[in-house]
């Protein structure tokens, strides 16, 4: 299942000023129930864990490079949007994939790719310009706020493990942390769109053409090729026309002086002179061995032919109060938020070097429940679609889940991985203190039918003792 995610986020937040064509979009920061304290505190968090995990490129020439563009960005936040707290900071990250992402509070990483792939200072820019929008309308704090009231008093001190544990991708992260890569890492369209427009204003005044954005974009779209889309898209989706939308908005803005540093051809021809920056599967395999386990899959495999579900079983109790019986080839993974029940191979590793589960089960409680077992089923799902663009219902019904009053939805949806269809189903019920005990289960399509099986008898013989 789809990494963090894109999906409907339904917040009219990009409002236009009627009655004036050439004005510039106004943008409202949507309601966020974090302070900016927090944003900090989570981005900082996740930052220390991603410096570990990724190869930065500290090369002296490069950052001073990318600090003076961010810094020239940054001074042309507008004021509304400004937070004294927020700390910018800009990392090259010796990676050969486009991508580039910003955390809460400012930390931001881009892959040199990013920037190999550029042709001009500017789109350089307008990527960096793009991202810190997100920053400064605190985007991943808003869509948690907006998300998942479930999981409001998890959020801090995981995304770490979100970001870069290994599981990023799958609808099972997004299930287990309750989409915390989803939420900081990953956007709907709406805030898509304001991060285009209000990067594109930013770009202006800071001195940058924004319509290079636009062309930066079509760059990374074209990149993708073979079905396989990259992950700054999957992070990034297209609202939808996003170049022309961007160019329009460029129709109202004048670009205020200069602001290229004139170095961008030395920086490229300096980075044609060191060794090639290191694919997504080099930086795997050399963290390999400190990987959790069951996160590692051999390097270079996105995909890997798994058993099927053995006919012995198996029976754990991840919690007090559950006991969970499995077919005997799936081994557990405990996660923050939930135990995930995947046999050899379930686990695969994408194209940015995250894995995700493509056969398995998960196990885990969202806390927060309002009572209503159909509302809150539905929040979760809302939490899912939001990650997973793809996540279409295919069906809902009322099924016993460890006994007791449940609800299971069944959904199609396209794995990042493997480029597959794959069917989900998540059934649900209510715990006595109110909150949903979950369990996902996740296989390719064409093997849908074996795995639902398993993860049927699986929800039959759970045992809830809360
Ligand atoms: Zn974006």
């Amino acid at each position: 299942m789809r990494r963090p995610a894109r999906a409907a986020v339904a917040l009219v937040a990009v409002l236009a000023l009627s009655g004036h064509p050439a004005a510039q979009t106004k943008i409202k920061a949507d309601s966020n129930k974090y302070t900016p304290a927090q944003d900090v505190q989570i981005g900082q968090e996740a930052a220390a864990e991603i410096r570990k995990e990724l190869p930065l490129l500290n090369d002296q020439r490069l950052d001073d490079w990318v600090e003076r563009i961010g810094q020239r960005l940054v001074s042309a936040i507008p004021a509304e949007f400004a937070h004294n707290e927020f700390r910018y900071t800009f990392e090259v990250v010796n990676q050969k994939e486009i991508n580039a992402f910003a955390l809460p509070g400012g930390p931001m990483f881009l892959n040199r790719g990013m920037i190999e792939a550029a042709s001009t200072e500017a789109e350089v820019a307008g990527v960096m310009a793009h991202e810190i929008s997100h920053v400064a309308l605190r985007h991943g704090t808003a869509q948690a706020t907006k998300g998942e009231k479930f999981q409001i008093g998890a959020v801090l001190g995981q995304i770490a493990g979100a970001v870069v544990g290994g599981t990023a991708g799958s609808i099972i992260a997004t299930t287990s942390q309750l989409g915390l890569g989803t939420y900081f890492l990953k956007f709907g369209r709406a805030a898509e769109s304001q991060a285009d427009i209000l990067g594109a204003q930013m770009l202006a005044r800071a001195g940058y053409d924004p319509r290079q954005m636009a062309n930066m974009f079509k760059t990374i779209e074209a990149e993708g090729g073979g079905g396989r889309q990259p992950e700054f898209m999957s992070s990034h989706p297209n609202p939808g026309n996003r170049f022309n939308a961007i160019n329009k908005e460029a129709d109202s803005l004048k670009v205020q002086g200069n602001a290229d540093s004139g170095q961008f051809a030395a920086i490229k021809s300096r980075l044609a002179g060191m060794s090639a920056a290191l694919t997504a599967e080099q930086i795997a395999a050399n963290k390999k061995g400190q990987a959790p386990a069951g996160t590692s899959t051999p390097a270079g495999r996105t995909s890997v032919r798994v058993e099927p579900p053995s006919g012995r079983e198996r029976t754990y109790q991840p919690g007090k109060f559950l006991r969970v019986t499995v077919p005997s080839n799936w081994q557990p993974q405990e996660g923050r938020d939930g135990v995930t029940y995947a046999p050899e191979g379930g686990f695969v590793r994408d194209n940015s070097g995250r894995t995700a589960t493509t056969h398995g089960l998960q196990i885990g409680v969202a806390q927060g429940g309002t009572g209503n077992l159909q509302r809150d089923t539905e929040a979760i799902l809302q939490g899912f679609a939001r990650s997973n663009p793809n996540l279409r219902s295919v069906g809902s019904r009322r099924e016993a889940l460890g006994g007791r009053t449940g609800l299971t939805t069944v959904l199609s949806n396209v794995s990042d991985v493997s480029g597959q269809p794959e069917t989900v189903a998540v059934s649900t019920a209510q715990l006595k203190d109110g909150n949903i005990l979950f369990v996902v289960g996740v296989s390719p399509r064409e093997e849908a039918q074996v795995y639902e099986a398993a993860f049927k008898r699986v929800r039959q013989v759970l045992q809830i003792a809360d």
